[in-house]
């Protein structure tokens, strides 16, 4: 196994000018498609588990199954907790042994946000696993939470700074102009915005709802300052293609192995191509 401390990976991520791909796992096949993609391509990769995946699977059995499938994996794997709401939550996903801890109280009062992310980071630092805190809302559906397209906000610089040196997080997330889920018309990032915010804050920024985004946009986003991005929708579209093509073929194909193997390959074919455009491939040697 080759677990890492989302800290040091996202650190030396952002220092070197690549971005870590946090990938979304809602399954075995999807585990394995993930940490299968990241060995292929000798990558650091953080393997996500978010809400909606905990209510359904139970966050330390995600853990345990992860665990299972790293048995031959090499390549450095880190386990982060996406966008807990629950202070309990984080601790409990710090107690099964995950990587990095994910506090996002961007639906809270700012001050209530400082405040519980901060609990959050003393506790993941004293552990030595990474600590992602958000700020400024990102549009869209994440789980079962849904903000209007109205109500996301680019983050600005002076929030992002207040609240990242009170809270000491190890990156931050910021809402410069991407969306959860399906995007209805082509995003277009706030770049200037990304850039100031790293001028200022100069730790590492994450960008979540990085389908549907255009290539060259998240090229130009990493090369501003962002070292984690979050990639759900478009894996979860892949998988579902997969088994789809069995199942046009024949609809009688009741071999599961059959079609999740599919749904497994095709998902494995877009994580190794969201690693390559992030620049990762082959950075597994950055962690030697
Ligand atoms: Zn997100």
């Amino acid at each position: 196994m080759a677990y890492v401390s989302g800290k040091e990976m996202i650190q030396r991520a952002w220092e070197n000018g690549y971005s870590i791909g946090a990938f979304s796992a809602h399954n075995a096949e999807t585990i394995r498609a993930i940490l299968k993609g990241a060995q292929e391509e000798q990558a650091p990769i953080m393997i996500q588990v978010g809400q909606k995946v905990i209510s359904v699977m139970g966050l330390q059995e995600m853990k345990d199954m992860i665990d299972t499938f790293m048995r031959d994996i090499t390549a450095p794997v880190c386990i982060h907790l996406d966008h807990s709401r629950q202070f309990e939550q984080t601790m409990a996903a710090a107690r099964a042994g995950f990587h990095s801890l994910m506090f996002d109280g961007s639906g809270y009062a700012f001050e209530d946000n400082v405040r519980i992310t901060k609990a959050v980071a003393d506790v993941a630092h004293a552990l030595g696993v990474g600590c992602e805190g958000e700020i400024g809302k990102i549009g869209g559906t994440e789980d079962d939470i849904t903000v209007d397209e109205a109500d996301a906000m680019i983050t600005t610089v002076e929030e992002a700074q207040e609240f990242a040196s009170r809270t000491t997080v190890d990156y931050l997330a910021i809402s410069v102009g991407t969306a959860h889920g399906v995007y209805k018309s082509e995003p277009k990032l706030a770049f200037e915005r990304i850039k100031e915010i790293k001028e200022i804050v100069k730790k590492p920024l994450v960008l979540h709802g990085g389908s549907g985004v255009p290539d060259e946009q998240v090229q130009e986003a990493i090369r501003l300052g962002v070292a984690k991005v979050n990639v759900d929708t478009e894996l979860r579209q892949a998988f579902t293609y997969g088994v789809q093509e069995i199942w046009a073929k024949d609809p009688e194909e009741f071999v599961l192995a059959t079609s999740m193997g599919r749904g497994e390959e095709v998902m494995k074919e877009k994580v190794i191509e969201k690693i390559r455009i992030f620049g990762s491939s082959g950075k597994a040697a950055d962690f030697k």
